[in-house]
């Protein structure tokens, strides 16, 4: 019996938690399914693992931090899925930020057979991953949950349980949509502000004091030069790019769809950060959208694929 943590798909977010993880002590295996991804993992120090048999045999909890639901699915479910291989006694942790209707399917199947799992999606990106300062988002019962929380605490700094299983991804979903559509909100006021010839530095300073104030005008604000330490004033490098927050509001149009609920402003900012993708600017932080809504009044510094 090895008693480890096994950690599916170390990419960018997986393999600083996985790290998190080893440097407090714990006994982590991980497996990923992309030789590049495998390549780093090995030269970051984790113990990459070939074999899914290997990989499961002993572990006491499974995490999985994969890009999307279609990708959870065939891991856990489809015809070769792990989760009928999973030890009984072990407990899922799912944080990736899928659709609701997979990580219910995964939940109930897993009860089905007696394995307990949560869904934890997180916030606060690849830079919260790697000083283990990540918010959970978490789905599931107080005692799957109980369970989980000294994982949690080493890779991250909030938990917050949400209700049953499914409702972690359910307020990942229905927080995304109102982040991507406020920072394109914050983005239309501070470029309406550069358009009136106003002092911008002024008016970024009183909306923060005022009704107009949100969390992505404070702390990710989208024009350079009035916040400290984001990526508006990096050229745009990501942090959380276009393209993750196009997928999330495509969760949220799906979601929407599904219980017939009306999100105009939602359908927007994905007609709005869709265009941006589709424009060649998927890997731009996605603050960069202020640039789009700026057009030719834009005169800021933007080279998100800079590597300097
Ligand atoms: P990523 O693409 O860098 O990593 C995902 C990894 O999963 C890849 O290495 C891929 O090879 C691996 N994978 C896919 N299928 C697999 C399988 N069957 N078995 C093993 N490995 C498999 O993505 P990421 O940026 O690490 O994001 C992961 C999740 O976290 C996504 O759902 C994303 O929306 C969410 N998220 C990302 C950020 C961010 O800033 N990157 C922030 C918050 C949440």
């Amino acid at each position: 019996m090895s008693n480890h943590i096994a950690f599916i798909g170390v990419g960018n977010m997986g393999n600083p938690m996985a790290n998190q993880l080893v440097k407090a002590g714990k006994n982590v295996k991980v497996f990923d399914v992309s030789p590049d991804v495998i390549e780093i993992a090995k030269q970051s120090g984790l113990n990459v693992i070939g074999s899914m048999e290997e990989l499961l045999q002993g572990a006491t909890t499974v995490i999985s931090m994969l890009p999307e639901g279609k990708h959870v699915r065939s891991l856990y479910l489809g015809d070769n899925g792990i989760l009928k291989k999973i030890p009984k006694d072990c407990l899922i942790i799912d944080c990736s930020t899928i659709d609701i209707e997979t990580s219910l399917a995964l939940g109930n199947e897993a009860k089905k057979i007696g394995i307990k799992m949560i869904d934890a999606p997180v916030t606060g990106g690849v830079m919260g991953a790697r000083i283990g300062k990540l918010n959970f988002l978490v789905g599931g019962t107080d005692e799957a949950v109980a369970l989980a929380k000294p994982l949690f605490d080493i890779m991250g700094q909030k938990i917050l349980h949400a209700g049953a299983q499914g409702s972690g991804v359910g307020v990942k979903i229905c927080n995304n949509m109102s982040l991507g559509i406020s920072m394109i909100a914050s983005a239309e006021a501070l470029m309406l502000a550069q358009r009136l010839k106003m002092d911008v530095k002024k008016v970024h300073s009183i909306i923060k004091e005022a009704s107009g104030n949100n969390w992505a005008m404070t702390n990710y604000t989208p024009l350079p030069n009035l916040t400290e330490g984001v990526p508006s004033n990096n050229k745009y490098r990501p942090g959380f790019t276009a393209a993750m927050m196009k997928k999330d509001l495509n969760l949220a149009r799906d979601a929407a769809k599904s219980v017939d609920a009306s999100t105009p402003l939602g359908k927007a900012a994905l007609d709005i950060f869709s265009k941006f993708c589709e424009d060649g600017d998927s890997e731009t932080d996605y603050s960069g959208i202020s640039k789009m809504i700026g057009g030719d009044a834009w005169d800021y510094p933007f080279d998100p694929k800079g590597k300097d």
